[in-house]
């Protein structure tokens, strides 16, 4: 995912390649212009190879070895990954919150600077930049020195709980474009703003051996699961609506944590996305098995994404409460 561009944008870029080369580079910059407008405005979208659009066309000259691009919060720390590091799986706040996206380029030569600009496309209402125009955009001059530079767009409002996902695009200037840089995206950024369900959906979690039977609880309260040695399992999400006739639809994202009973981490050590299935208002996602675990701590974390006829619907982004799971040194006889 992540590397897109309009309709007939591979033509165009072979055409702002040829100005690049043989003309003056203002026209190329004028021409980079007209791909912003024309990329976050509006155009069906299709995907182009990095090759095509994320490097230089040698002479030694420079390009941009990685575009790193995180969300961060209001104050410029890093939202958490749900699993991953940015640019992760996705990243995860509170609803309410206030966030904005940093771009980081790096050259391939710290002597020569990605100088030019960033385009970030903001997206409401969708986790995977896929829609054909994004909600807004802003175009932000890049700072830095050292073969690194740097640009963040401005503050959102505090978010609704929901789907957002930010996508930005490196543009060089005509300076850049001399010293060999060429348009970069970088991949799609997903954020879930996460909060209690307007329609009164619970998300419940049960962990499950291979055989769907449940690992029993440690206590009558269930705050955490205990399975022997060698034990193979999966998770169990079930989402339930406060009404029968409306049944919730949309993906069940599953994180797993090993060696850590708390879904503290800031990423996970594996993830998983499995669509909900099911009728009468209540719908179910599992996730695949685990390998035999070795005794240890382990835990899960599932959060509900709804799609967007869910969203319709009233349903919201809602997470569940973390899942321990302890895997004891007793073999199982
Ligand atoms: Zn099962």
């Amino acid at each position: 995912m992540g590397w897109q561009a309009i309709a007939g944008m591979e033509e165009f870029i072979k055409m702002l390649t040829f100005k690049v080369i043989v003309a003056a580079s203002v026209s190329a910059a004028l021409g980079a212009l007209f791909v912003v407008a024309e990329l976050f405005t509006g155009g069906a979208v299709q995907g182009v190879s990095a090759s095509e659009l994320g490097y230089g066309y040698g002479y030694g000259y420079g390009y941009i070895k990685s575009a790193h691009t995180e969300i961060q919060f209001a104050n410029n720390t890093v939202a958490p990954c749900f699993s991953g590091t940015p640019p992760c799986f996705g990243q995860v706040v509170p609803a309410g919150s206030i966030v904005h996206d940093k771009a980081t380029l790096t050259s391939s030569d710290a002597t020569l600077d990605p100088t030019g600009f960033v385009v970030f496309g903001f997206y409401d209402g969708n986790a995977h930049c896929s829609l054909d125009r994004a909600t807004s955009h802003e175009t932000v001059t890049v700072g830095g020195s050292g073969g690194v530079t740097t640009a963040e767009s401005s503050n959102t409002a505090p978010l609704a709980a929901g789907d957002y996902s930010y996508k930005a695009v490196y543009f060089p200037d005509p300076a850049a474009q001399a010293r060999g840089f060429r348009r970069t995206p970088a991949e799609c950024e997903s954020l879930l703003a996460v909060g209690v369900g307007v329609d009164g959906e619970g998300v419940d979690t049960v962990i499950h051996f291979a055989d769907h039977s449940e690992v029993p609880c440690f206590a009558t309260a269930c705050v955490g699961r205990v399975a022997p040695a060698g034990s193979v399992v999966h998770d169990e999400a079930t989402v339930t609506s406060s009404s029968n006739d409306l049944t919730p639809t949309g993906t069940i994202r599953f994180a797993f944590y090993e060696g850590e009973l708390n879904c503290s981490l800031d990423r996970a050590t594996s993830h998983e996305e499995v669509a909900l299935s099911g009728t009468g208002g209540v719908a179910t996602a599992e996730t695949s098995n685990t390998v035999p675990l070795t005794p240890g701590d382990y835990s899960y974390r599932a959060i509900y994404v709804p799609d967007s006829a869910a969203v319709d619907h009233g349903f919201r982004s809602t997470p569940s409460a973390c899942e321990p799971l302890e895997v004891s040194a007793a073999k199982s006889s």
